[in-house]
């Protein structure tokens, strides 16, 4: 694992190594971020000519956004992404500007994504892919965080990359929270989840961030805190409540929140992704379902 310390924040995003037969990368990281990962693969030995695939397991800027630069360094590296998500990766003009509406500040922090050339991007839904010494990589749709994430199973200890599938792990707590931005697709988030159980993992690798133990029981709670907020959120909703108004019963209602919310709201880049963006994903969803 590799800390990308994306704006200097340690334990924020990470890129996963596989050391196989070929170094095998999930997710690029953003944009900004692509000479620290440089740095990491060298204390790695990880000659650049090797690593013959970048799994992206989305194209959000903190995950595929470096793609396009770090391939610059990978000359015989393709990139793995989910056919939905291709397009951007190819041309990265539209995705820019709204991820700037959506993160504000942040994604100065990530930086602007370089276009992949399409001939260099492998688009998968599915799939098996051979890391070597008889251990495999597959790939599961995991949808609901994006219209296009991506998870990737492991054969040697059967743990799953979930992307942002499983929400993020704050290590320094042993805690999951939600991560939820619009789009967010509930339904598709809860089904996804039910996939990721079962697959029978024994530990997640969440790249926001670390590995984290009791992969089923972790998930399954996920779950249930999604169902909470969802829950508040379609309340407030009806009851025309404002954003802080239905933050503030999230953070009444969900005792997981509460135990890191000091952490949460005094970090520069959870105070907006978490306490803002993640809840709003939650009511528009809300106002997405009320009105259809
Ligand atoms: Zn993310």
């Amino acid at each position: 694992m590799v800390d990308l310390e994306a704006g200097g924040f340690k334990n924020l995003i990470c890129t996963y190594v596989i050391m196989g037969k070929k170094p095998f990368l999930v997710e690029s990281g953003p944009t900004n971020s692509i000479s620290t990962l440089l740095s990491g693969l060298k204390e790695l030995d990880v000659k650049l000519e090797d690593v013959k695939y970048v799994a992206v397991t989305h194209i959000h800027l903190d995950h595929g956004g470096g793609a396009g630069t770090l391939l610059k360094f990978l000359p015989n590296a393709k990139v793995i992404v989910h056919p939905r998500g291709m397009p951007h990766l190819v041309d990265p003009e539209r995705l820019w500007p709204s991820s700037q509406k959506v993160l504000g500040f942040v994604s100065e922090i990530f930086g602007k994504p370089e276009p992949v050339p399409k001939e260099r991007i492998i688009p998968v839904t599915d799939g098996i892919f051979d890391l070597g010494y008889g251990a495999k990589l597959s790939v599961t749709e995991t949808v609901g965080h994006a219209s296009h994430n991506l998870s990737f199973q492991e054969s040697i200890n059967g743990g799953i990359f979930t992307g942002d599938a499983a929400g993020t792990y704050l290590p320094e707590f042993n805690i999951v929270v939600p991560t939820t931005p619009p789009p967010f697709y509930l339904d598709a988030a809860l089904a996804s989840l039910d996939k990721l159980i079962s697959l029978k993992p024994t530990v997640l690798y969440f790249s926001h961030f670390g590995k984290a133990d009791n992969a089923i029981e972790r998930l399954k709670n996920y779950k249930l805190q999604l169902q909470l907020w969802a829950n508040i959120a379609k309340d407030g909703v009806g009851k025309k409540q404002s954003l802080e108004e239905i933050r503030d019963r999230i953070i009444a209602e969900d005792h997981v929140i509460g135990q890191v919310l000091d952490f949460v709201k005094s970090h520069r880049i959870y105070s907006k992704t978490i306490m803002e963006n993640c809840v709003r994903g939650f009511i528009e969803y809300a106002k997405q379902k009320q009105g259809s």
